[in-house]
Formats: structure tokens, C-alpha cells, sequence
């Protein structure tokens, strides 16, 4: 659905800005082909506003924004454009490009999020002689469109997924425009190397994953569609599967894939409904923040702003450095911190055991995820965190507690996941990989590992844990 403010075309000749924020792709961008089909001159520009999200973007998912700018670039090139980077306060930057470019008209494609919305408007607000075109091109259905019969937003996942895929028809694929107008003198651009958003000394992600950009998420796309959808129902519960899950989600963050081409893609049959219900989760996520935005900072259920959380900076270290002595928890946040990415299933693990047997509060644990995941998302994060917390508005109840030690033998049968992630165990049989401190001493001995001085000992007893949590959370009613 297009918006539209101020004429069409009334300066024929003068440029369009198109103004890039996570939306970083050619393909099926309404903005972008909005603007190329003016014929006008189009100054794409992206501007690195610190504030545009509710806070500073993650460490990792800078890392990602870096490689997705530059491949944006490159593309921009071959179209034989380029992409203007500037930096400050999104208004106070297009203003000025604006006014040396003596652009006519602006084209974006609109976000969700509470900051990101302030800043739109304050954006319109200060150009008003411009021609304002946006469009909504990063979720399925536009947050805020999906009803209920009462007109009221939906606050449990499966009827709002069923609304959606009963309304929901891709709009056609959009190719690239062959060529973008360039205007006649290009305006100065700063350097993305000079952004800092990749880290050299040290270089901590040496290890990550993934190739940022249009092109990877295309390829992506492409070889999950052809190779791992079929097996996806059941292999997107192996965190030991690399291939088990379509890693689509730093891609889609960015924008630098239609999440309609990827629905598309993927077919209708029994594996790809099951793919396309995660799809549909994502769009619940940006639903539930367009209609609650405060779901980023509070609880959803005001009966857990009463919940004392402990404080425990030494359980909350072991926690984020993979050291609380239960394998599968340990391998999630080594694979967290090594890659930038965690599979769902440990993520879900990983925020269980840090809530319920450590109970600490869920911003702690969602802070931590938002600087280390390339895929780090507002609605997303926020929503499966309080998802596993109990505290959202359709959660996980409060008294499942997962017990991280069967969900890994459980998901983890072969011990591939934790072997990789926690190789200081990798010689323990299978029957005793996921709860080492119980293996008898000559298996510990054959495996050359003593508890306490290769991997530490279990820092919480889950099953006391278990109590406690249950005990406090049910104090609550
Ligand atoms: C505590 C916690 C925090 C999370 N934080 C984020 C986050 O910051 N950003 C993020 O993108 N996802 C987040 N997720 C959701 C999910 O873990 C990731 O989207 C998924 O692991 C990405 O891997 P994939 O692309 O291979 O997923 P696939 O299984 O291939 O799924 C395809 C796409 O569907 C979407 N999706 C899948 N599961 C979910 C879900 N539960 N909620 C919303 N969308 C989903 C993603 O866009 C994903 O790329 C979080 C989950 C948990 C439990």
C-alpha cells in the first residue's frame, strides 16, 4: 500500500531521493522502483542515524550492516548509481541532501517500530515542499492491517496467523530496474570503512557467518528452497542440522529479501506451511509492536512487574560466556558468540534456563542477544524473550520449565551440536554428553576431562531451580 503526499511529478526534472534504511535490496523494492519509474534522477542515500532504532544498533548486527551496505553499493553500481552515505539525525541529513541535490520528491518504505516511526515523520514534517511516496515493503501483511472481526488487533499467534495466510497474496515479483537515472553531479558521500562498524583489533567476528547482501540472500534462499525445505518440519529442531534451518533471518532484518519472494518461493505444500508459520510468527512480532509499542521495555503481562528478579552478575557471566556447566546451554552462547547467530531451538533453551533457573529479568538476556545477534531484531527479540519468560501476551506458560539437560539429549540426541560448540567434552559417549558431572569417574577419566577444571560443574541445581522459579512465579497470581 503506497502513501502519498504533495503532487505527482511536479518538477519534472528534479531528483528523487531514495532513502535506504532495511530495505537494502533491488528486488521487489517499492520504493526504489517507485522511483525509478519517474524517469527522474534518483539519489539513493542511506543515513547512519544511531537513533533510528529505539537504541544503538548491536555490535553484530553492525558487523552485518557493514556487508549489506557494501554489497548495496556494488549493485547500486551496475545499475550505474551509487549509494550516498551520510550520517546524523535522519531529518537533519536529508534536509541537507535535499538542498544540494534540489530533489523534488522522496521515496522510503516505511518501518514499525516506535523510533523508527518518530523519525518518518519528522522527516515528511521537515520537507514539506517535496513529494513524499512511501510503501511497505519489509512483512507479509502491513503491521496494523491484520484484524480482528471487531477491528481489535490480535494478541494470540494462531488465529493471527490463520487471518493472514486467508488474506495474504503475494504481490507479483518486481526485477530490478535496468538502469537508475543518476543526477548531474553526485553529492559528497562519507566512507563506510570510516563508520566503524566492523571490529579489527580485536577482530571478534572473525568466525561469523553468512554473506550480507541481496545477492547472499538470494542464494540462500535459493539453496534452502531446492536442498532443506522437504526436511524442514522436523530438521528445524536439530541445532547439530547446519542445513536444518533456511538462516534467512539476518537477510530478512536487513531487508535484503521481500519476505512475499521468500513465501513465494518456498511452494505450498505440508513442508512449506510449516516454513511459512514461521514467517508468519516474524509478522506477529512487528504486529504486536506496531499495536503495543512499549513491548520492547515492558512486561505484557503487568502481573509480572511484580516479579523480584535476582541479581546475579556471576550467573548472568557464566550464562553469556558458556560456562554454566549444562552442555546445551553452554554450546548455544559459544555458538552466539562465535558466529552471531543461534538456532531457535537453543535460543529458546538458552533464554529459559537464564529466566527460570537463574531468574534473572529478561531485559538482561535480551540486551545480551540485541549486541550479539546479526539477525537482532525489536519485534522479534523482544517478543520471543518475553515469549519464554512468561511475561508476553501469548507465551510459553510460566510453569513450563525446560529442563536443559533433557531438551539437549532430547534435540541433541548425537551430540553433534554440543561436540562442535563444547569440544572440551567431545570425547564423553553420547550417554553422558548433555550431563557430564553425573558420568562416573573412569568415563570422565577416558574422556580425559575432571568437572571443575575442563568444564565447570552445573552452577544451579535445575530441579531446586525448578521449585523456586515456580514458587515465585505462582506468587504472582
Ligand atoms: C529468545 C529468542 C530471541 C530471538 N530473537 C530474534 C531476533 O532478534 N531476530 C530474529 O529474526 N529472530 C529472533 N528469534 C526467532 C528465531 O530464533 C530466529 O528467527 C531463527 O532462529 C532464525 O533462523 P532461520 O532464519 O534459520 O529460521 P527459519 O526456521 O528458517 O525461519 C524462517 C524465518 O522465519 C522467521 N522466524 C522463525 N522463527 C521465528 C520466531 N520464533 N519469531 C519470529 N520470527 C521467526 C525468521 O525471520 C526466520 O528467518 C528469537 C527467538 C528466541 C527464542
Amino acid at each position: 500500500m503506497s502513501q502519498v503526499r504533495g503532487g505527482t511529478h511536479a518538477d519534472g526534472g528534479a531528483p528523487v531521493i531514495l532513502w535506504f534504511r532495511r530495505d537494502l535490496r533491488l528486488a521487489d523494492n517499492p520504493a526504489l522502483d517507485w522511483a525509478a519509474g519517474t524517469g527522474r534522477p534518483v539519489v539513493p542515500v542511506y543515513v547512519h542515524d544511531e537513533a533510528l532504532e529505539a537504541r544503538r544498533l548491536g555490535a553484530a548486527a553492525r558487523w552485518w550492516l557493514h556487508g549489506s551496505l557494501d554489497a548495496l553499493d556494488a549493485q547500486l553500481a551496475s545499475l550505474g548509481s551509487r549509494l550516498i552515505l551520510m550520517s546524523g539525525p535522519s531529518a537533519g541529513a536529508l534536509v541537507e541532501l535535499a538542498g544540494v541535490t534540489g530533489a523534488g520528491a522522496l521515496a522510503f518504505n516505511r518501518l514499525y517500530d516506535p523510533s523508527a516511526r518518530e523519525r518518518e515523520a519528522a522527516v515528511v514534517e521537515m520537507l514539506p515542499d517535496l513529494e513524499v511516496r512511501s510503501f511497505c515493503a519489509g512483512w507479509l501483511r502491513e503491521p496494523g492491517t491484520v484484524l480482528t472481526a471487531q477491528g481489535a488487533p490480535y494478541k494470540v499467534f494462531t488465529p493471527f496467523g490463520k487471518a493472514l495466510g486467508a488474506s495474504f497474496t503475494p504481490p507479483p515479483p518486481c526485477p530490478p530496474p535496468d538502469r537508475l537515472r543518476a543526477p548531474v553531479t553526485w553529492p559528497g558521500s562519507e566512507r563506510l570503512a570510516d563508520w566503524g562498524l566492523r571490529p579489527c583489533r580485536p577482530n571478534w567476528a572473525s568466525a561469523f557467518e553468512g554473506d550480507p547482501g541481496e545477492p547472499g540472500a538470494l542464494s540462500q534462499l535459493e539453496g534452502f528452497a531446492r536442498r532443506c525445505l522437504e526436511t524442514y518440519p522436523v530438521s528445524r529442531d536439530a541445532p547439530g542440522d547446519p542445513r536444518g534451518t533456511s538462516r534467512l533471518s539476518p537477510h530478512l532484518r536487513f531487508g535484503e529479501i521481500a519476505p512475499w519472494r521468500v513465501w513465494s518461493e518456498v511452494g505450498s505444500g505440508r513442508a512449506a506451511a510449516k516454513f511459512r508459520g514461521e514467517l508468519a510468527w516474524r509478522d506477529f512480532a512487528a504486529h504486536l509492536l506496531h499495536h503495543f509499542p512499549r513491548m520492547t521495555v515492558d512486561n505484557m503481562r503487568p502481573a509480572f512487574d511484580r516479579m523480584v528478579w535476582r541479581t546475579d552478575p556471576a550467573g548472568f557471566e557464566s550464562w553469556t560466556r558458556g560456562q554454566t556447566g549444562f552442555p546445551i546451554v553452554d554450546a548455544g552462547m559459544r555458538q552466539l558468540w562465535t558466529t552471531g547467530w543461534m538456532h531457535n531451538r537453543v535460543r529458546m533453551i538458552v533464554a529459559s534456563f537464564l529466566v527460570k533457573d537463574l531468574m534473572i529479568d529478561w531485559r538482561e538476556g535480551e540486551a545480551w542477544f540485541w549486541d550479539c545477534l546479526v539477525d537482532a531484531d525489536p519485534a522479534n527479540n523482544t517478543m520471543n524473550w518475553q515469549w519464554a519468560a512468561g511475561t508476553g501476551i501469548d507465551a510459553a506458560p510460566y510453569f513450563r520449565v525446560f529442563n536443559p539437560v533433557l531438551q539437549g539429549e532430547r534435540f541433541d540426541p548425537d551430540g553433534r551440536y554440543v561436540r562442535r560448540w563444547v569440544p572440551e567434552l567431545a570425547r564423553l559417549p553420547d550417554r553422558w554428553l548433555h550431563r557430564p558431572a553425573e558420568a562416573p569417574r573412569e568415563v570422565l577419566d577416558r574422556a580425559g576431562l575432571v568437572i571443575g577444571r575442563d568444564y565447570p560443574a552445573p552452577i544451579v541445581d535445575h530441579a531446586a531451580a525448578r521449585t523456586r522459579a515456580l514458587e515465585a512465579f505462582r506468587a504472582l497470581k
